[in-house]
């Protein structure tokens, strides 16, 4: 267990210090956690991404440590009275073990399902998959970074054979001629990185922002399109039509590292800048100035984020962004290439290491007779017992508590009641389960809804690795052990497979599991235990090895030398060889070693506007928030800073509507409504109103988007569907 000597005023304490790194977004900001008499503070570290810079989210990230409202011993829910009543850690696990046990034998293994996070480690990450597959034998395991990253890494194993955010180095943007952002808001997002853009724009380059809304970021670009919500597939497609009529197509490249050409080139005939004007509103004056940019530039970055991603056609939409990339020669020349901008804190390494539905360790195919070989091996099982591919994770979500859908579902870094799409319908299935799990470090809205609750440690107590937005595994340092009360997660999967493994064991009926069993040298508890290790540094030495020869291979990147070298890139096989800072400068990750191109057209918003709902709604993030806010929210600063959700909307659009800036709106759509203030803003289209998805209850932004969901990758449209808007 990891129960530690620790008070929450620690008197006497000596003064200690590690270096780390940001609990929240991908760019993982380098800090110093400093730790005395008066409690933990956070101090700015130089690191090569951050440079010295934390967001006003990292310097407040220690508030969290020694919060009020933090959990410190499990919830179990009360069949009597339906509250959660706290419970020791034996009871709330039992009830646990019985609740799987009961909805297994009754309806079968994939009755149980787990949902992961992208902000978890690499280790738990992995030791949560090998869970779900050898453990609890369910097929059914999914994350939400399926609500982040899907698109994005969908179209780069099409288009490149691997799926790495940034194949180059972060530093590579300060460098760049031309910057080309669409959907990407970093000046909120990740304020840190602006810096690389600021660097990039003194050295004389040029920084193009494609983005429906006047953002903080695209007030500093030197050329801001705007276009509808929805219509950025068709951007790209006019961009590169205006490339190859202006002869700006890098025809060596194409021919000597890519294939299939031709069919883009024929497909984006007809994307003729007037005809993308009227789909999308971006001037073809504007359109012709960014080609050009693009294709006369020396260094040229072409960057995706959640703008362009987050929608029923996103893998399409990335795809015309590296289309364009590839026919002008992008992707391994120096100082250019394209990338997407990952958003979690280990939204990269968290889509690696096996706890999404299709995929094992290292980046492997769970459909990959070989892969399932390797990775059993390691796991100590017959290949034929892992389970197959699951479902993308709002299609499992949508289906619990259905018939034939799982009716137990274990959650462990995550807050679906706010982040999922369409969350009152997603909130109703969980309500429905016969048993919900929930590992958190507060009282989510999901845990909220629990049967149990199991109180976590935060990052400042436990060790693991993260990996960064550019593909850098990262070392996570434990300042402190976690208050008496609450165990890590691996902490958790590793009691949960001891008890879960007694099944059946008649040798004693109080038997301690993780302690050895005196009835039997053959204890199956002890060895679950033992194959489901709590300390980080022993799963992450097994999960170097089930990547070996992966995509993601991690086999050569030693705690030792993230230590020495700031960070490590993946793939790394050997200790004693390079790491990879930069992809494809002789070959693409695909059997040829050729770029693939993939003709892509533009289809409209799976919703579209009508008379009863005219306007488009569009999310996205603030600067003072992170994510569902389970943790930001209850942050004294960012509280003041962004209390409460608001929709933003054009003053013409609020006059028509008979609007005032911070008069109480409603917005509708056919799945649910938001209410919070308007707030009024030239910067936003007259046609488009935006709301902020970090919220819950009335001000939920989720309660309105939409399910629909990308045919390739599962990501759901959470950047269009149509609305109405009113005075409340
Ligand atoms: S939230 Fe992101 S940008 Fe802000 S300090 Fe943390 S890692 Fe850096």
């Amino acid at each position: 267990m990891t129960d530690g000597a620790w008070s929450a005023t620690r008197p006497g304490l000596a003064p200690r210090e590690v270096a780390t790194h940001c609990p929240y977004c991908a760019l993982q900001c380098g800090m110093t956690l400093r730790e005395d008499d008066a409690g933990v503070t956070v101090h700015p570290r130089q690191f090569p991404t951050n440079r010295g810079g934390l967001c006003q989210k990292g310097w407040t990230a220690a508030e969290l440590l020694d919060h009020p409202q933090r959990l410190t011993t499990p919830l179990v829910r009360d069949p009597a009275t339906g509250e959660l009543r706290p419970a020791s850690w034996d009871t709330a696990l039992d009830r646990v073990v019985a609740g799987i046990r009961a909805v297994q034998d009754d309806a079968g293994r994939d009755a149980v399902a787990v949902f992961g996070g992208g902000g978890l480690t690499n280790e738990k990450a992995y030791a949560l998959g090998k869970f779900a597959r050898i453990g609890l034998r369910t097929r059914n395991i999914d994350y939400n970074g399926r609500f982040c990253m899907s698109s994005a890494a969908a179209a780069g194993m099409r288009a490149f054979g691997i799926d790495r955010g940034l194949p180059f180095p972060l530093a590579d943007l300060g460098r760049a001629d031309t910057l080309l952002l669409v959907g990407a808001n970093p000046a909120e997002t990740m304020p840190p990185l602006v810096r690389w853009l600021t660097e990039q724009r003194r050295g004389g380059g040029k920084l193009i922002v494609v983005d429906p809304r006047v953002t903080a970021t695209a007030r500093q670009a030197d050329l801001h399109l705007q276009p509808l919500p929805g219509t950025d597939l068709a951007v790209a497609n006019a961009l590169l039509h205006i490339a190859l009529t202006e002869g700006w197509v890098d025809r060596a490249y194409v021919a000597d590292r890519t294939t299939g050409f031709d069919a883009v080139r024929r497909s984006v005939a007809a994307w003729w800048p007037a005809r993308a004007e009227q789909l999308s509103g971006v001037p073809v004056a504007d359109l012709e100035a960014t080609a050009r940019a693009l294709g006369t530039g020396g260094r040229v970055i072409i960057l995706t984020a959640r703008g362009a991603e987050q929608h029923a056609k996103g893998v399409d939409t990335v795809s015309a962004y590296v289309n364009l990339a590839l026919a002008l020669g992008l992707p391994g020349r120096d100082g250019s290439g394209y990338g997407c901008l990952t958003g979690q804190g280990n939204g990269q390494g968290g889509r690696e290491h096996g706890q999404k539905a299709d995929q094992l360790p290292g980046y492997r195919k769970i459909d990959d007779p070989a892969a399932r070989e390797h990775v059993a091996r390691v796991w100590g099982v017959p290949a034929d017992e892992l389970p197959g591919p699951g479902v993308p994770a709002y299609q499992l979500l949508d289906s619990l508590g259905t018939p034939g859908g799982p009716r137990a579902l274990l959650v462990f870094g995550s807050n679906p009641v706010v982040s999922a799409p369409r969350a009152a319908r997603i909130e109703g299935r969980l309500r429905d389960l016969d048993l919900l799990v929930v590992a958190d470090l507060l009282l989510s809205e999901t845990a909220a809804l629990a049967d149990v609750v199991l109180p976590t440690a935060q990052w400042a107590e436990e060790d693991g690795t993260m990996t960064n937005l550019e593909g850098r595994v990262l070392r996570r340092r434990a300042l402190r052990p976690p208050p008496p009360g609450v165990r890590t997660d691996l902490a958790i999967i590793s009691d949960l497979a001891a008890r879960l493994a007694t099944e059946g064991c008649a040798a004693t009926d109080d038997c301690a599991p993780t302690d050895g069993c005196a009835a039997t040298d053959d204890c199956a508890a002890t060895d679950a235990a033992a194959r489901f290790p709590a300390d980080p540094g022993t799963v992450f030495a097994e999960l170097r090895r089930a990547s070996a020869g992966g995509a993601a291979d991690y086999a050569g990147i030693s705690w030792d030398r993230i230590d020495a070298d700031d960070g490590v890139y993946w793939p790394c096989p050997t200790e004693d060889g390079p790491d990879t800072p930069r992809l494809f400068a002789d070959r693409f990750a695909t059997p040829d070693g050729r770029a693939r191109f993939h003709p892509v057209d533009h289809r409209p918003a799976a919703e579209e506007v009508c008379a009863t709902y005219p306007l488009h709604f569009t999310t996205g993030r603030v600067l003072a928030q992170y994510q569902s806010g389970t943790q930001t929210r209850r942050v004294a600063a960012l509280r003041r800073a962004a209390p409460e959700a608001y929709v933003e909307l054009h003053p013409d659009l609020a006059a028509r509507l008979g609007i005032d800036d911070g008069d109480p709106v409603r917005v509708t759509s056919r799945r649910g409504e938001l209410r919070a203030p308007a707030r009024l803003s030239a910067g936003i289209r007259p046609d488009t109103v935006f709301a902020p998805f970090h919220y819950a209850g009335a001000g939920r932004a989720n309660s309105v988007t939409n399910d629909a969901v990308d045919p390739i990758c599962g990501m759901p449209e959470f950047k269009i569907c149509a609305v109405r808007v009113e005075k409340a």
